[in-house]
């Protein structure tokens, strides 16, 4: 028996309740760390050796067993070499006298191991719904009669499932509960059905809120040694991952400063909407739109405010479409529409026209108002052409636009096409010009219109093109712009004008001296080493400012009216003069003319070419005359090309004129030729 009791760990033991006496199996007293040779055991002995914290249970239980009803409990022996052990005690009465118990039994057994185990499966327990707890997945666990068995804190979160459902464990209300926020419940219900019935499935699907959220459903069988019990069902929430994924893909796609498409949106849209319009037998076409003058806004206003101006210009664009255009931007101030469905040319050009309209408006960007011209590009669908075509010739149709005076739109026709690649080749070759020094100047007189005496020349460059001949500005100066060769031709030009022109005041003192004009494009004004090439050119030649005339256009100059004033003081304070050039064509208001520093009035030359037809024109002319008078400047008529326009001109009280019936522009020698000899 002893053997068989130290083989299970168990200890028995009797209790004589009269007299006190115990007796203890030698294996209770090994429980006890005690030699079963020394039976020696007091109550207070066994007690010291019982964990304080287990000592009142063993006191309950032997008054338990005292009053005749068997007891057990579990506590801890403190063994000798401070370890601890497990026991589990129990005891019933054994004997009893006259309904009162005399002796009790009851046995020890060691339960270590057990408590050892019960302690790590409660630790992993604890460690698991820990984990539970704090994991972003909403869990359930279900039985495979779809019995709710457990969930933790998210799952309830996720589906805000109320403490009455939760508390009433009704699975089947809780199922209606998480039903009705569905949006489409009946695929849900169908895909609990389906795992039903098969037990051993994997499923992963994703599950729409009517709050607009996202659910991500993985669902498993649950097994014990192998065989499904039940389904573990988890959910995640990936509202906020979908909503940056499409954030990110509209990024991807989109402009972000005026959210409109971006070029890569725009060749998509166009690459499906031509196989559309080839499918269904429909007609499409493309806009570009670039604005005029957009980089002066930029570079006098700063670019907070182009931002807020590109913004806005979005603005008018999408007002002026349909929902089923696109626009997109397709960077710097080029944008690009794209119309479906398209019925007739003149419903597009209407549209161009309305754009055009629409964004003359003035915009009120950081308190001032800012006038900007649109040029439009359009190109229509065209049988076998391809996307990246269409685009190109509906940007060249749009630098047509550009070239023939802005604020204006332009279809695209195939003759447009040689004379883009022609641009392309003259703008390589112009840097070439410009090193070899193939640019040269023409001058044309400017007559005083009272006396006939000329009173100064205008300069004009010109290209000598090995292949091409001699090219116009009008051909090459825009494309100057463009590359930014324009500070380079423009710095050659001004000392080359300048050194001519203090050569004919030289052959032809007068008083006062003959003046010298050099153009100088919008760019130009613009940019940083305007002054120093000025200063350069008077120093190289010699030339009395005072003599210089730049001329400057005015539809050119954007009305950032401070910009412009302070840009042209700092050219006064050089001495020169300011002519205000092709007047009338611009936008410029009286009272904006009168806060610029300027000298000279030339009267564009539509003015001029109808002042002998139009009376409406000759009374204009003869108002920026009688203006110009007011205002003390110098009145210069432009394009004379009659006897009869420079008559009626010198009547107005027009000063001087320009024109090729007073005189062409002409080689320097020539020049020479007129200042040595007699008047004009
Ligand atoms: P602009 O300043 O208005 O120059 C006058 C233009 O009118 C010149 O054309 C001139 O040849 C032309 N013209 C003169 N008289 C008559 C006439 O009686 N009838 C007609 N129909 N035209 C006349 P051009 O030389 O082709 O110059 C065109 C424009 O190119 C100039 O217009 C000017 O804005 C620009 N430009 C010329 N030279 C330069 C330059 O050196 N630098 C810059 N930045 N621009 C220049
Ligand atoms: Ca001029
Ligand atoms: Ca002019």
């Amino acid at each position: 028996l002893a053997e068989a009791q130290a083989l299970a760990g168990l200890g028995s033991f009797e209790l004589d309740l009269a007299t006190g006496k115990q007796v203890w199996s030698d294996e209770l007293f090994r429980l006890f760390g005690l030699d079963p040779a020394e039976p020696t055991v007091t109550r207070q002995g066994i007690l010291s050796r019982i964990h304080p914290e287990d000592q009142e249970a063993l006191v309950r239980m032997r008054a338990t067993l005292e009053a005749g009803t068997p007891s057990a409990t579990d506590c801890r022996i403190l063994l000798p070499d401070g370890s601890v052990r497990w026991v589990h005690a129990r005891g019933e009465v054994k004997d009893h006298r006259g309904g009162l118990p005399t002796v009790v039994s009851g046995t020890v057994q060691d339960i270590t191991e057990r408590k050892r185990a019960e302690a790590d499966i409660l630790d992993t327990l604890s460690l698991l719904n820990a984990t539970l707890d704090s994991t972003a997945d909403g869990i359930l666990v279900v039985d495979s009669d779809g019995r709710i068995r457990s969930f933790n804190r998210k799952f309830v979160d996720m589906w805000q499932l109320p403490e009455s459902v939760l508390a009433s464990g009704d699975d089947d209300e809780a199922l209606n509960y998480v039903i009705s926020q569905l949006k489409d419940p009946d695929p849900f219900v169908a895909k609990i059905r389906e795992l039903y019935a098969q037990p051993e499935a994997t499923s992963h699907d994703l599950i729409e809120f009517r709050d607009g959220r996202t659910i991500e459903r993985h669902s498993q069988a649950q097994r014990v040694n192998g065989v499904p019990v039940g389904r573990v069902w988890s959910f995640r929430d990936i509202t906020e991952r979908i909503r940056l994924e499409q954030e990110l893909a509209h990024q991807a796609f989109h402009d972000s400063l005026t959210g409109l498409a971006n070029q890569a949106l725009f060749r998509d849209r166009v690459t499906h909407a031509l196989a559309r319009a080839a499918r269904l037998q429909t007609e499409l076409a493309v806009l570009f739109l670039d604005l005029d003058d957009f980089k002066t806004v930029n570079d006098s206003l700063g670019h907070t405010a182009g931002d807020a101006l590109l913004v806005a210009v979005a603005e008018r664009l999408r007002d002026c479409l349909r929902g089923t255009d696109t626009a997109a931007r397709l960077g710097g101030d080029e944008f690009a529409l794209l119309i479906e469905g398209v019925g007739d040319t003149a419903d597009v050009t209407a549209l161009a026209e309305r754009l055009i309209a629409a964004l003359k408006e003035p915009f009120v960007i950081a308190g001032r108002d800012i006038v900007v011209g649109t040029s439009i590009g359009i190109a229509f669908d065209e049988t076998h052409i391809n996307t990246g075509q269409l685009l190109r010739n509906a940007d060249i149709a749009m630098y047509t636009a550009k070239r023939g005076g802005k604020g204006r739109y332009e279809i695209f026709q195939r003759e447009m096409h040689t004379a883009a690649v022609d641009r392309l080749e003259i703008q390589a070759d112009l840097r070439r010009a410009l090193d070899q020094r193939e640019l040269t100047l023409e001058y044309q007189p400017i007559i005083a219109l009272d006396t006939g005496q000329i009173t100064g020349v205008e300069a004009l460059v010109r290209w000598r093109h090995p292949q091409r001949g001699l090219l116009a500005p009008n051909v090459f100066i825009p494309l100057a712009e463009e590359t930014g060769l324009i500070s380079e031709l423009g710095r050659q030009v001004l000392i080359e004008a300048c050194i001519q022109g203090r050569r004919w005041q030289r052959l032809r003192p007068q008083d006062p001296p003959l003046t010298v004009s050099v153009n100088l494009s919008p760019r130009q004004l613009q940019a940083d080493n305007l002054i120093p090439h000025i200063v350069e050119a008077l120093t190289v030649s010699g030339l009395d400012p005072a003599t210089l005339v730049l001329e400057i256009t005015e539809g050119a100059m954007v009305h950032d009216t401070e910009a412009v004033v302070g840009r042209l003081a700092s050219l006064k304070s050089l001495g020169v003069k300011l002519a205000l050039d092709d007047f009338g064509t611009g936008y410029s208001s009286f009272s904006y003319l009168q806060r610029l520093p300027i000298d000279v009035l030339k009267i564009d030359r539509t003015f001029i070419g109808m002042i002998e037809k139009d009376d409406r024109k000759s009374i204009l002319a003869q108002a920026i005359v009688s203006l110009a008078q007011t205002m003390d400047l110098v009145a210069v008529a432009e394009g004379v090309e009659t006897s009869t326009q420079a008559e009626l001109l010198g009547r107005m009280g027009c000063d001087q004129a320009q024109g090729y019936y007073l005189a062409r522009p002409m080689a320097a020698d020539a020049i020479d030729a007129l200042v040595c000899g007699a008047p004009v």
